[in-house]
């Protein structure tokens, strides 16, 4: 797996993933990425809009997501306190470590991601 491009907020729903998700398709290609992320953990650059997960998502339509200003929103929360920018490129080890040691492990997902309707599978 070559650079690939991951909304900031996606490196939070990688890590609860447990096969749920928007259809058939979506699940099917969320769990390729996951296994192509965690064995050739490849450089991932932060993208503002779709990225590899939303390929095959219903609710992307011609590339714009139709939730986008819920997802955006999240995303620039989860930004804010991972201390990234748009544009950043790093490993995708490195950014999940970020994620969990400055979100996830300091109790602060359901601020961030306060309104998604998968919010309590990752609080479980
Ligand atoms: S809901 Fe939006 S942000 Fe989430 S995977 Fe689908 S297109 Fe992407």
């Amino acid at each position: 797996m070559s650079q690939v491009y991951l909304r900031p907020h996606h490196a939070l729903c990688i890590q609860f993933f447990e096969g749920k998700g928007y259809s058939e398709e979506f699940v099917s290609h969320m769990r390729a990425v996951i296994g192509a992320l965690q064995s050739s953990d490849p450089a991932v650059m932060l993208c503002d809009g779709c990225d590899v997960l939303c390929e095959k998502c219903p609710h992307n339509l011609g590339g714009v997501c139709e939730t986008d200003g819920k997802a955006s929103a999240i995303d620039e929360r989860t930004l804010a306190l991972l201390g990234l920018r748009f544009g950043d490129t790093l490993r995708w080890h490195e950014l999940s470590a970020r994620a969990y040691d400055r979100i996830i492990g300091c109790s602060k997902l359901s601020g961030v991601c306060r309104g998604c309707q998968w919010l309590m599978i990752c609080n479980r």
